[in-house]
């Protein structure tokens, strides 16, 4: 059994009022890098904006796509050296800087130990030890070297950008939507929501979050989270699985200490940040890490963000600065700085 974000998420939602009438607006879905998305768009130039939008993140699938052998990420995987673009040296960069931040519990050379569970094509599979033994060590973001613009492998490396890629493409959403001079819009990708300025009315944006512990439905939340300007990125292990004979799960989200998916104790990491790449990079990451870590992480960050996590005992924790804007039925207990 798999479940790929096979449903669109009304991550935000926006109510049309008489006074917004004359304001334009624009809407698009796109299926792309394995999701559902939806661009929501307000102003003078909506339909071209979200035209453009559209085109990016098709672009953007296409450039950093595993299953694309022309994209620039598959090159670099059978040349292991490979001059880039100033744009994937960018990703890349962020991605090892997320990484060293993290203690490697994000990590992109994970992506030989995503493929021997298959969750890069179809088939499943649960490795033994012996097969995860011999390519874990590989599994070493310290080894990847960017000179120049030449990004370089180590030896049996290979990477894959899934757990940062749909960060970056709602930045640059962003990014187009200001070209555009929009007055208002949002992107979301499967369960990830980043949106731009205020509602149209002027209101904050609410942001819908799964309740992991109902995502099939995905009208079930476990909360909304009030922002403008602001990515919220939500890392859970509903988002993709499979299921051995004996019933047990496999999610996709796995820890490079042990080449297993994360038994970290959390079921689901979201990330409120203004960056969409530091957001999904630190939504796998702190869903790695667990409460514990994530939490004395979030205290001494380079990074600018917030958190909200659920545990397997169904315990929400929040970080302080999301106290006015999280609004859930679930107990709240807030993390502080001090
Ligand atoms: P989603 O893709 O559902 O939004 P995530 O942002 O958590 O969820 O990314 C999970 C994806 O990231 C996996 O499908 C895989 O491509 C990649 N990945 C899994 N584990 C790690 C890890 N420890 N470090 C970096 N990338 C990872
Ligand atoms: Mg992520």
């Amino acid at each position: 059994m798999i479940l790929i974000s096979a449903m669109a998420v009304s991550g935000c939602s926006s109510k049309e009022s008489t006074e917004e009438a004359e304001i334009q607006n624009a809407e698009r879905k796109v299926f792309a890098m394995d999701t559902y998305m939806t661009i929501e768009t307000y102003g003078n130039e909506c339909e071209e904006a979200a035209d453009a939008a559209v085109e990016e993140i098709k672009r953007l699938d296409e450039l950093f796509s595993i299953g694309n052998e022309d994209s620039v990420v598959s090159k670099l995987n059978v040349n292991v050296s490979l001059e880039v673009d100033e744009e994937t040296k960018y990703v890349i960069e962020m991605a090892r800087r997320i990484s060293e931040a993290t203690d490697g519990a994000f990590d992109i050379t994970i992506y030989p130990v995503m493929a021997l569970w298959g969750f890069t094509r179809e088939g499943f599979h649960v490795p033994d030890d012996e097969e995860l033994e011999l390519i874990l060590p590989n599994v070493d973001y310290s080894r990847i070297v960017v000179e120049g613009n030449t990004v370089s492998l180590g030896q049996d490396q290979m990477i894959e950008l899934g757990g940062i890629v749909k960060g970056y493409t709602s930045d640059r959403v962003m990014e187009i939507f200001a070209d555009y001079d929009i007055i208002s819009g949002s992107v979301s990708l499967g369960g990830n929501v980043q949106v731009y300025k205020e509602k149209p009315d002027g209101t904050l944006w609410n942001c819908a979050i799964v309740d992991p512990n109902d995502p099939e439905t995905r009208s079930v939340f476990m909360g909304k989270v009030s922002v403008s300007d602001c990515a919220v990125i939500t890392s859970g292990a509903y988002e993709r699985y499979f299921k051995d004979d004996e019933g047990n799960i496999y999610h996709h989200i796995i820890d490079p200490q042990t080449g297993y998916p994360a038994e970290s104790g959390l079921i689901s990491v979201s990330i409120v940040s203004p960056s969409g790449i530091v957001a999904d990079g630190l939504s796998t990451a702190c869903y790695v890490m667990g409460l514990e870590k994530a939490e004395e992480y979030w205290k001494t960050s380079e990074f600018d963000f917030e958190m909200i996590l659920m545990d397997e005992n169904g315990d929400v924790y929040i970080t302080e600065g999301l106290e006015d804007s999280f609004k859930t039925n679930y107990t709240i207990n807030v993390i502080r700085k001090n």
